[in-house]
């Protein structure tokens, strides 16, 4: 994702998605951007407070507040910010999971509305109003435990002003002025919870995308623990795992379960001759020979060097003679002269089938027995044992 790309929004939930999801790592990378957050959050209070001030100001002039209110209100809500981020730059909150100290900053702002709507009434409905924005920004972060937390908090103020008092919470709306100011009150709080919305869904979009992008890491994660890095065949320790497995099912099943152990015959003088990385060409080259003609049952693995392990599963020793001489000839007959044009390769192997007192160690022994044996009568051949 192109961070020049994104917007503003979508940046932001960005770096948000990423402490969702690692709360706990402290680096000071991640300290430098959880402060960095911070910081942009707190411009946004100060822009938010700055607009509930200017509302303020309009009814001010229209005469339904004091003038000293709207600087009041901004210089509380500056006072806040301004305490929260003295914290914030002294790295207070970062031991805590919630570094944001959400709870903390949401009582503080809506003890600030709850004082203003006692001291003044008339425009009561505006602090409301806020009350509804800072709840709106407090969902983004919070957990269930800390919203009902906050809601009783929020409660239990409110009914102290509404239950415990007589004062007349107020909307002012008898002049063309203060109608104005009371519309542009509502217009900036709506305006403010969509930006939070549309931050908070951006944020899911985000995570969505992320844990897809998880879940393909995890599992490439899982194929490169299983594979060979040069071939793409099964690495060792999964094959034998495999190995294993599939002489328990063979078992189980009764049915007939071969093995071939197949080494290159001479490879040491292609890398001699051609050197080693067109010996590592050679060997990937022979895996997709492999591959493309061995069964989706059969599982190829590399055993060692320039020795790989083939399983057939449910097949006898016969089939498995013939399968195997088939394929000692399709790499014989391929043309390696992209390689040089002097280049063969063959193969010999050692096939076994298993049997009753055969162990993983005793089945994989008699094949290496049968390859020595391939080797021993001239290579390029199958033997089995
Ligand atoms: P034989 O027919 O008896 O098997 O002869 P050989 O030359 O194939 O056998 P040897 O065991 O003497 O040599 C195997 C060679 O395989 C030596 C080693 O350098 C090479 N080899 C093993 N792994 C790799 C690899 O990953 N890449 C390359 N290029 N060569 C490898
Ligand atoms: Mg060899
Ligand atoms: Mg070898």
């Amino acid at each position: 994702m192109s961070t020049a790309a994104t917007s503003f929004p979508e940046r932001n939930a960005a770096e948000v998605a990423d402490l969702v999801l690692s709360p706990e790592v402290a680096a000071p990378e991640v300290l430098a951007r959880r402060a960095r957050q911070r910081r942009q959050m707190y411009i946004g209070q100060v822009a938010s407070y700055s607009l509930g001030a200017s509302v303020l100001l309009l009814y001010a002039y229209a005469g339904a507040v004091a003038m000293a209110v709207p600087s009041l209100f901004w210089l509380g809500g500056l006072l806040i910010i301004g305490t929260f981020t003295v914290l914030s730059e002294a790295g207070f909150g970062d031991r805590f999971e919630d570094h944001y100290l959400t709870v903390f900053q949401i009582s503080a702002h809506m003890a600030l509305q709850l004082v203003f709507l006692l001291a003044v009434p008339t425009v009561g409905v505006t602090f409301i109003a806020v009350l509804f924005l800072i709840f709106a920004f407090g969902t983004l972060r919070m957990t269930s435990r800390q919203a009902m937390l906050t809601w009783g908090l929020a409660t239990g103020g409110l009914a102290l002003v509404f239950l415990g008092s007589d004062l007349p919470i107020g909307l002012p709306v008898a002049t063309r002025l203060e109608r104005t100011a009371s519309m542009l009150c509502f217009v900036l709080v709506i305006g403010q919870c969509a930006f939070l919305g549309l931050f908070g869904a951006t944020l899911r979009k985000i995570l969505y995308r992320r844990s897809i992008e998880l879940k393909a890491a995890y599992q490439r994660i899982e194929e490169l623990a299983e594979l060979d890095e040069l071939t793409g065949s099964y690495n060792r320790r999964c094959i034998m795992r495999l190995l294993d497995a599939e002489i328990e099912k063979s078992r189980q099943a009764s049915t007939p379960c071969a093995i071939a152990l197949i080494d290159l015959d001479w490879f040491k003088r292609i890398n001699d001759a051609h050197g080693h990385p067109v010996g590592d060409e050679v060997l990937r080259t022979f895996a997709i020979t492999m591959f493309a003609n061995i069964r989706p049952a059969d599982c190829f693995g590399r055993y060692g060097g320039e020795e790989f392990l083939l399983l057939l599963p449910d097949t006898s020793g016969d089939a498995a003679q013939r399968m195997l001489e088939r394929l000692r000839c399709i790499v014989a007959d391929l043309d390696w002269s992209a390689f040089s044009l002097n280049m063969h390769l063959t193969i010999s192997a050692g096939v076994v089938t298993l049997r009753d007192v055969d162990t993983a160690d005793t089945f994989l022994a008699r094949a290496d027995r049968a390859l020595y044996s391939a080797k021993a009568q001239g290579r390029n051949r199958i033997a089995t044992s």
